[in-house]
This record gives structure tokens, sequence and C-alpha cells, in this order.
């Protein structure tokens, strides 16, 4: 079952992607912010991805770096 009752549900992508890359720009963040799509709610949650998965996480971050047309630092 599905353990998401009680989480937010973003009617959009968009609005949780927003929320999410928010978040995970904070430096001092242990946990980053991933959103996926719910069937049973028919929306969009947060899900908390440990820094095992930094690898995909800095490649996400370069993407947001280029898209928001921030130089890496
Ligand atoms: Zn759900």
């Amino acid at each position: 079952m599905p353990s998401c009752n009680t989480k937010t549900r973003y009617s959009s992508k968009k609005m949780a992607q927003d929320y999410a890359d928010s978040y995970n720009r904070d430096p001092l963040v242990k946990e980053i912010l991933a959103t996926y799509w719910c069937e049973l709610h028919q929306g969009w949650h947060l899900t908390r991805d440990k820094p095992r998965n930094i690898g995909w996480f800095r490649r996400i971050q370069e993407l947001i770096d280029k898209v928001s047309g921030h130089t890496e630092s």
C-alpha cells in the first residue's frame, strides 16, 4: 500500500518541482526532494532521497543551473 495519504499533493508537476528545486538549492540540506506521480491521489508528491543518489542529483542540479542561467560555483 502506498503510504502517501498524509503527503502534500500538488496538482501540477511544476508546483511540486518548484518546491523541490528551492528546497534542493539549500546547500545545508541533507536530503533532496524528488517529484513522483501518484495514481492513487492523481497528483504529484514529493519524496526524500538520501545523498547516496548524489550522482543523479548533481546531474539534475546541473540541468537546473543551465535552465536558470546560473554559473557553476
Ligand atoms: Zn498519493
